[in-house]
Order: C-alpha cells, then sequence, then structure tokens
C-alpha cells in the first residue's frame, strides 16, 4: 500500500488543514446562496484552489510550505489537497475560482501558446472560474456519443449545441468545450471558449445538493472558434487530442473526486463522534466499521492516485474506488442519520447538507454504472482482482 505522508506530503496536509478550518459555516451560507463565494474570496483555501495546477512560473504567490513548493501537478498531491478542504466543506472547495478541471484539459491537450495563455490568464489576481463542458442533454455519460458540432465557417469554425449540468458555467470567464468537428470519436475537440463570445449563454440549474458546484445548462448558437482556440489543432494529430483529453482529464480527476467523497465521509464520522461521544455497544460498532471502511478507500486512493503519478493508468482500478467511495459517502450519512435520531436531519443543518451533498459525488465523473462497467473489463483481463498488481494499484 501506497504511504502518501512523505514530510512533502506531510506539509502539504497539515497547510491545507489549517486552510480549510472554518470551512463548514461557509459552506452552509453557500448553500443558501452559491452566489455567496464572492464573499470569502481572500481565504486561504481560496487561493489554494485558485492555484491548482497552474505552474509556480505563473503565479505571483504560489502555494510553498516548509520549503516546498506545489502546483498539484502530482495527482497524489492534488488529491490530499482536495480530500482536506472537502473535510473542511466539499461544495465550498467546488464553488472556488480556478482551473478544476479545465486546467488538465489544456495541460494535457493545449499547444506551448495555449497554455502560455491559459495560465496567464489564470495567474491573474482577479478570480477567474472555469468550466469543464462534457455531458449533453441528449448524451449524458455517453461521452463519445456528444453531439456539439463544429462546423466550418471560413478560416474558423461555428460552435452549436447544448451542455447540461456543468459546473459553475454560469459565472465563468472561460472553459473547454468537446464538440464533434467529425463523424467518430477521433472528430472530437476540445474548444477553449470565452464565455463573453456572442452565442454563449448559460444559466444555473437548481439543485438539492452540492450548490456551491452551481451545475449549468449551456446553449451554443453558432459561437465563432478561431482554429487557435482548438487544444493540440496544430500540433497533434486528432488521434491525440479532443476525446483523449476528456478520458486524461477524468482519469486524472477520479482519485480527486474520490478524495472529495473521503473528505466529506471522515467529516460525517467525526460529526457523529463529536456529538455523541458516549456511543456505545452495536451503534460503537457500526461507527467504527464504517470509520474503517473509510480508512481503506483512503489508502487505497492513494495507492491509485500515486500510481498515476507514476504514469500507470490504471482504469479499473480508479474506477473501482471511486465507485466505492461514493458508495460509502451515501452510507456514511445515513449512517450517521440513524445514529445521530430521526430527528438530525431536520434539526443539524451540517448533516442535512452532508447528506445532500454526498448524493452527486455519484453522478460526477461518470456515474457508479459506468465505473463499474470499466471495473467488469478489469474483472474479465484478469488486472482487477489481481492482489499483486493490486500493491501497486
Ligand atoms: C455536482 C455535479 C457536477 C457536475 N459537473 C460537471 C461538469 O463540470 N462538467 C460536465 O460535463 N458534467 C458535469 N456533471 C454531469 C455528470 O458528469 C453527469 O451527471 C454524468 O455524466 C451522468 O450523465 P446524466 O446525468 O445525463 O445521466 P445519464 O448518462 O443519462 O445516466 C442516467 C443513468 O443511466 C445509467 N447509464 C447511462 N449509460 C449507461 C450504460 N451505457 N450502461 C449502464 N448504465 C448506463 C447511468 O449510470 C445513470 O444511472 C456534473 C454532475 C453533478 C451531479
Amino acid at each position: 500500500m501506497a504511504e502518501p505522508d512523505t514530510p512533502r506530503v506531510a506539509a502539504l496536509r497539515g497547510h491545507v488543514r489549517q486552510a480549510a478550518v472554518g470551512l463548514r459555516e461557509i459552506g452552509l451560507e453557500i448553500d443558501r446562496d452559491p452566489t455567496a463565494i464572492d464573499r470569502w474570496l481572500d481565504l486561504p483555501a481560496v487561493h489554494i484552489m485558485s492555484g491548482c495546477t497552474i505552474p509556480p512560473e505563473y503565479l505571483e504567490s504560489p502555494l510553498r510550505v516548509d520549503g516546498h513548493t506545489y502546483d498539484m501537478s502530482s495527482c497524489l498531491e492534488h488529491t490530499v489537497t482536495i480530500e482536506e478542504l472537502s473535510y473542511g466543506d466539499a461544495s465550498f472547495m467546488l464553488a472556488c475560482p480556478g482551473p478544476i478541471m479545465s486546467g488538465v484539459t489544456v495541460g494535457a491537450l493545449g499547444d506551448d501558446r495555449q497554455r502560455d495563455a491559459y495560465y496567464r490568464r489564470m495567474a491573474a489576481p482577479e478570480p477567474v472560474w472555469t468550466f469543464f463542458g462534457l455531458t449533453e442533454p441528449g448524451k449524458g455519460s455517453a461521452a463519445t456519443e456528444l453531439e456539439t458540432v463544429l462546423e466550418p465557417d471560413g478560416d474558423g469554425f461555428r460552435l452549436t449545441g447544448e451542455k447540461r449540468y456543468v459546473g459553475n458555467a454560469a459565472f465563468a470567464e472561460l472553459g473547454v468545450v468537446f464538440c464533434r468537428r467529425a463523424p467518430g470519436p477521433l472528430g472530437i475537440e476540445a474548444v477553449l471558449l470565452d464565455t463573453d463570445t456572442p452565442g454563449f449563454h448559460a444559466e444555473v440549474i437548481p439543485t438539492v445538493g452540492m450548490r456551491g458546484v452551481r451545475i449549468s445548462a449551456i446553449t451554443l448558437d453558432h459561437v465563432r472558434v478561431e482554429r487557435e482556440q482548438i487544444l493540440g489543432f496544430e500540433t497533434r494529430k486528432p488521434s491525440r487530442r479532443g476525446l483523449i483529453g476528456a478520458i486524461q482529464t477524468l482519469q486524472r480527476f477520479r482519485p480527486v473526486l474520490t478524495g472529495t467523497a473521503v473528505g466529506l465521509c471522515r467529516a460525517v464520522l467525526d460529526h457523529v463522534r463529536a456529538q455523541r461521544p458516549a456511543l456505545h455497544g452495536a451503534a460503537r460498532r457500526r461507527l467504527a466499521e464504517a470509520q474503517d471502511r473509510v480508512e481503506a478507500v483512503r489508502q487505497h486512493n492513494y495507492a491509485v492516485a500515486s500510481a498515476v503519478d507514476a504514469g500507470r493508468i490504471r482504469a479499473d482500478r480508479i474506477a473501482g474506488v471511486k465507485t466505492r467511495a461514493a458508495e460509502l459517502a451515501e452510507r456514511c450519512t445515513l449512517l450517521a442519520a440513524e445514529l445521530l435520531g430521526p430527528a438530525a436531519l431536520l434539526e443539524d443543518p451540517l448533516l442535512d447538507k452532508w447528506y445532500r451533498d454526498a448524493r452527486a459525488i455519484e453522478f460526477m465523473e461518470g456515474t457508479g454504472h459506468i465505473q463499474r462497467l470499466a471495473v467488469f473489463q478489469g474483472v474479465l483481463k484478469g488486472t482487477f482482482l489481481d492482489r499483486a498488481a493490486a500493491a501497486g494499484a
């Protein structure tokens, strides 16, 4: 099993843990009014999120702790950071400005000029929200079947279609839109788009949980796109851009999202312990069992994230740990509601919020069914249940 707490990771964890103190109360405020994030932009947690995945040389004050500099290009360090911020409040964390998923796509697919322009913009002193536009109303999980089209128009293109459930799109300045330039999976492109381009429109969709993420519906009505906005268009073959960027981003982000689920689970279980210090008998055992399961997923996730850093992308294991964490997040909130008593969901605003937020994780970055398909492929190939392979995730 990977042991993540090297002095470097431990220093990062300690710093982020401090930055996460006090986020729960603010998270409740953001849950009532997701635009309330605007009042909290000076917090260290926001600074951490804004700089994630931006190379330090672009930032005036990159994240430095105990002599170490962090840019979250490490999946493990990113995962630990997001886990600790989510222990504070997952919805707050997702409300923050910064590259979030779009940065990983630009890093994976963009040419030098595109990356440089993106990082310069993200490093500006003013907060910049971004979005990652993949999901569509008609196709949902089926990314390879997306219908948003990129049609030639003179020396450029026009983008037309719809995106749905896209985090922060209604507040973003720019983001990545996945679209189809030609039939088949190789015809998919990733376009970096400014939201003030004529024809772009996004509005927030009301949701019950994880309200900080402000999931939005986007309409694209013949939006003008220049060739240089298509990520990697001039430098990569069609087989090395577009869809591969979506897949790389999702695989790189699933351990990070699993960190969100683990942070939320830890918060819920610690809350139960704090509220009911005298729990005993079967109730105490159930809490301890949940704690063990969360710890197991956490360790497994660190192994998966470390494997990603080592260049070993194991889609089945990434999918397995994400599914397990999403299930556990739901189970921990159900257990907490049982152990804290029938009225707790009505009387305890934190539990009520965690209960609602936990249910979003199932859908983020691929539903449980889609993850199970990846796990099943691993079972068929003999990689998922292979203990020796599991040791290196
Ligand atoms: C909080 C939150 C934030 C999000 N942020 C973003 C974002 O920033 N960008 C973005 O692009 N999207 C985002 N999403 C959308 C998310 O990626 C989608 O919800 C997800 O892809 C599923 O799509 P869908 O909701 O249309 O469901 P569908 O794809 O319609 O699925 C409905 C059900 O059918 C099942 N299903 C679908 N296909 C299959 C299959 N082939 N085999 C078996 N079962 C199947 C699914 O598992 C699910 O249970 C976000 C969602 C949430 C909840």
